[in-house]
């Protein structure tokens, strides 16, 4: 099954609802990243929101780029989304050792910590992106987004983000929701969100048993009525190639690419977000050398 994000007003428009089932998703990128349970967790809850936050985008052309950074031993979380759903991310150390809270829950929080900052950037291709950063709350993610868009975005948000890893450390199951109340709202309707979402048992549990976004949106919102507006099929995607490795290259200026060429007569890169190998022979190093000797 596609990974799917739907969205959804409740309560006569008083607010706005995305439900997202992001298995396949998840483990594309556990294909390509073979990260440790909790680094896997960690990355999955990252990239389910960023793929609800690109559908969120008002601008077909805004790059959206998030950061984690906790000071705990996976590192940095690094994401980038697009306005149609599709991401791509990396953890620094997606071997990082994995722990759990109890039989059956990973410590996503100890891996990730918490004395940092989550940061979003979102870049329309204009000259000043923008860039908005909030402190962490727990480390576990979903807390941390819910913080960013009450601080940063001025938004009150609730955010439930899960990846349930199977014993293979293939995905069972992952997704979340991000459910936003509008201005208008009235108090009573409110109190009966919050009631519902203090209620429920943990999101990893209900989107093993409903497989579909609109089983989850039923279970979770029925009794505010909710409306389905539009459905995504969104996908785990790298978008690299030789010419911006090449670019790359070409920017560490004339001395190290000198150096390169005479002491390694190739170079090797890889990238971050998919793991792809891109191997620069001597020939090939050489014309790039040219080139950064002409930007001089
Ligand atoms: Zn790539």
């Amino acid at each position: 099954m596609k990974s799917k994000i739907i969205r959804a007003t409740a309560a006569s428009n008083q607010i706005r609802i995305f439900v997202a089932n992001t298995t396949e998703m998840v483990d594309k990128a556990q294909n390509l990243h073979k990260a440790t349970p909790v680094a896997i967790a960690a990355l999955g809850r990252t990239l389910t929101a960023t793929s609800i936050m690109g559908l969120m985008s008002k601008s077909e052309k805004e790059k959206l780029t998030i950061t984690i950074n906790g000071g705990g031993p996976i590192g940095q979380i690094v994401t980038v989304g697009n306005p149609k759903g599709n991401v791509k991310g990396y953890v620094s150390n997606p071997q990082v050792e994995s722990t759990n809270l109890y039989p059956g829950k990973l410590d996503v929080g100890s891996a990730v910590g918490k004395n940092g900052t989550i940061t979003v950037t979102k870049d329309l291709g204009l000259r000043e992106p923008y860039v908005g950063s909030n402190p962490l709350v727990t480390g576990e993610i979903a807390e941390d987004f819910a913080g960013y868009f009450a601080f940063s975005e001025q938004q009150p948000t609730g955010v439930a983000l899960g990846v349930l890893v199977d014993v293979d450390y293939t995905i069972k199951a992952a997704g979340g929701y991000i459910v936003q109340v509008l201005p208008n709202i009235d108090e009573e309707t409110v109190a009966r969100l919050e009631d519902r979402l203090a209620s429920l048992e943990p999101i990893t549990s209900i989107i093993e048993k409903k497989s579909t976004p609109e089983e989850v949106l039923d279970y979770i919102f029925k009794d505010l009525e909710p409306t389905i507006l539009d459905s995504y099929d969104v996908d785990f995607t790298c978008d690299c190639n030789e010419e911006r490795l090449e670019k790359a290259l070409i920017s560490i200026g004339e001395k190290d690419l000198t150096e390169i060429i005479e002491q390694d007569k190739q170079a090797e890169l890889m990238c971050h977000f998919c793991n792809k190998k891109y191997t620069f022979d001597e020939e090939h190093l050489k014309k790039l050398l040219q080139e950064a000797t002409k930007k001089k």
